[in-house]
């Protein structure tokens, strides 16, 4: 998903870029206004962290692009393509190394696990949404 701070930067085009010339295929796509509840449902593992607030009003902050990627190791690869949660921690070379510098503006999200992003697939999309 590209986070909201990633759309309004015009940066899209460039993360998808990253992704399709990595050999990954496209299957879902779409630009949505994420609610509060399915923000808190989407990082209900973060809810009694300090920044959950933050990070609730900043996923809901403008439109995010919800993206299904499908291939081989794609869920572990594509965390190497994305790097590290906080921008000065990842690796020049990955999206959050080349193009962002703060946590709470990290640009990006990526599943964690292929368990997670087959729900993940389930929360943002509808069936009908998935080639
Ligand atoms: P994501 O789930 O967005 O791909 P991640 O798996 O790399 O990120 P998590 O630890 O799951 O990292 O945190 C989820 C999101 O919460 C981060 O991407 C970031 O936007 C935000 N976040 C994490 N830690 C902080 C922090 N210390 N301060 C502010 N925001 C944070």
């Amino acid at each position: 998903m590209v986070k909201p701070d990633g759309v309004q930067r015009g940066l899209v085009g460039e993360i998808i870029t990253r992704f399709e010339k990595k050999g990954f295929k496209l299957t879902g796509l779409k630009l949505f206004q994420c609610s509060k509840d399915l923000a808190e449902e989407h990082y209900k593992d973060l809810k009694g962290k300090s920044f959950f607030p933050k990070l609730i009003d900043y996923i809901t902050s403008g439109p995010v692009v919800c993206m299904a990627w499908e291939g081989v190791g794609v869920v572990a690869s594509a965390r190497k393509l994305i790097g590290s949660t906080d921008p000065l921690k990842a690796e020049p070379g990955t999206i959050r190394g080349d193009l962002a510098v703060q946590i709470g503006r990290n640009i990006v999200h990526g599943s964690d696990s292929p368990e997670n992003g087959k729900c993940e697939i389930g929360l943002w999309f509808n069936e009908a949404e998935i080639v």
